[in-house]
């Protein structure tokens, strides 16, 4: 395997020494505690200059790569550089950059809402265009609140969301997350969501399986809505995965059920497929696979194949009925600045053909397995529990005191030349679809040596 050697000191007199620098003096990380990166040692958390990308790999500017193990955070589907995405936009570049989308129209921004129609079995008849994941959470919410007010429910304004559930960081989505890391220093900001159980499949007793714990979950979720859906305008979960609070999965037979309480207390159901959505768990949406359309969907990440920012909510034509009307104020009257920016519509274009001829979802069931078996060896640890996989998420806990864990592993993968992103205790692969039988192992095979370094050989 070939080995990322160069510490920190190395890096200081290498070529990436002085982007270093520069981005330390400059640019504000997101999701970082800064002083992190400017500390020395074994406690340092290296911040790496990226010089340039190429299918799943990230090079430095002094020639390390890094496999992008976590799809640069969920969003890369494809690989860097992709040479069908890229012609596709250049294409584009020279058609038309960007239009406003009120009062204009025009063919990426048409053709991407006809085509995600088409994959929802033209159930979500409907795009609402956006840039970033968290705007898409907001405007869902914002949809499904107008919907009953428009139908004379104003009462129903309170939202549902799941235990550790995460929809994105702005004040408005924070409301329905219930991750303590983003949301406890902005609680005084926000007006809280309620939480029902998240069925988290690692709760099972001895005698459950992971669909009996979605049953006992439901059952929460059953007692909430039929005391208070008078006020509830909707649920809102992440179908199948928990991403971001860590890799958290459970079973379809919630969706189910969480979709026939929905119907009968006359509450929507928003699918947060942010992360989820594009092919991740290993069906084009991960609702399908419970047999179900949720009535607000929220897309983003992987949509554009990591290219550009942005987000689209796809809606039941009932919910846009709601808003169609003379009167101006019943309308929707929601936009940013960017909506259905025709570069990142065409890029998504680019992403959907790139599925559609080279049938992907089928191809990864075999990566998706070869993965697994890369990975299996880790839960012979003795510190490793509950490796567990939803197509092409991959994920495994690690018992351990040690507070720096997380950030110790992260940097142990980076000198095998894979970048990781625990999430706390839990590590996880997200990687691009296209790794070919050798990355796997290279992957597979750095992430065992990561674990070793962090944890010993047990
Ligand atoms: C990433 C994410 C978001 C927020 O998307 P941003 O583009 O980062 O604002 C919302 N929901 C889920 C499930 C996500 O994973």
């Amino acid at each position: 395997m070939r080995k990322n050697r160069k510490t920190a000191r190395a890096r200081n007199s290498s070529p990436d020494a002085d982007w270093l620098a520069r981005s330390l003096a400059a640019v504000w990380h997101p999701c970082t505690q800064m002083q992190q990166h400017a500390a020395q040692g074994a406690d340092a958390l290296p911040l790496i200059p990226i010089e340039r990308g190429e299918g799943a790999w990230l090079y430095d500017f002094s020639g390390n790569r890094y496999l992008d193990g976590v799809s640069s955070w969920w969003v890369n589907l494809f690989g860097h550089a992709n040479p069908r995405i890229n012609a596709a936009l250049k294409t584009q570049l020279e058609t038309l950059e960007h239009v406003m989308l009120a009062g204009f129209t025009h063919r990426p921004a048409i053709e991407l809402a006809e085509r995600l129609r088409a994959l929802t079995d033209g159930v979500l008849g409907h795009a609402f265009y956006a840039s970033d994941g968290a705007s898409a959470t907001e405007i869902a919410l914002k949809m499904s609140f107008h919907y009953w007010k428009n139908h004379g429910k104003a009462q129903k304004n309170r939202f549902l969301c799941l235990s550790g559930s995460y929809h994105g960081e702005t004040i408005g989505a924070l409301a329905v997350t219930d991750v303590a890391l983003f949301r406890d220093a902005y609680a005084p900001l926000t007006r809280a969501a309620d939480t029902v159980p998240c069925p988290d499949a690692r709760l099972a007793r001895a005698d459950e399986t992971a669909a009996d714990v979605a049953r006992r979950a439901a059952q929460c979720l059953e007692a909430k809505l039929t005391t208070e859906s008078e006020h509830i305008a909707a649920l809102i979960l992440e179908p199948l995965v928990q991403g971001a609070a860590g890799m958290v999965m459970y079973d379809p037979e919630y969706l189910r059920l969480a979709r026939a309480l929905c119907d009968r207390c006359q509450v929507h159901l928003i699918c947060d497929e942010i992360a989820v959505g594009c092919g991740r768990t290993g069906t084009f949406f991960a609702h399908e696979q419970a047999n179900i359309r949720p009535d607000l969907l929220c897309l983003s990440k992987g949509i554009s194949g990591g290219y550009l920012p942005l987000s689209i909510v796809l809606c039941r034509d009932e919910i846009f009925q709601a808003f169609y009307d003379e009167r101006t104020t019943r309308g929707f009257l929601h936009s940013h600045s960017y909506t259905g920016n025709p570069l990142a519509c065409r890029a998504a274009l680019a992403t959907l053909d790139i599925f559609r001829q080279d049938d992907v979802l089928r191809a990864n069931i075999e990566r998706a397995r070869k993965l697994y078996a890369a990975l299996a060896p880790v839960a012979q640890h003795e510190n490793v529990r509950h490796l567990r996989q939803r197509g092409m998420i991959l994920a495994f806990d690690v018992a351990t005191d040690d507070p720096a864990f997380p950030r110790r592993f992260y940097r142990a993968a980076l000198e095998n030349a894979v970048l990781t992103r625990p999430l706390g205790n839990t590590i996880y692969l997200m990687p691009p679809y296209i790794l070919d039988d050798e990355e796997i192992a290279h992957l597979g095979a750095a992430v065992q040596r990561a674990l070793f370094t962090t944890c010993g050989k047990k």
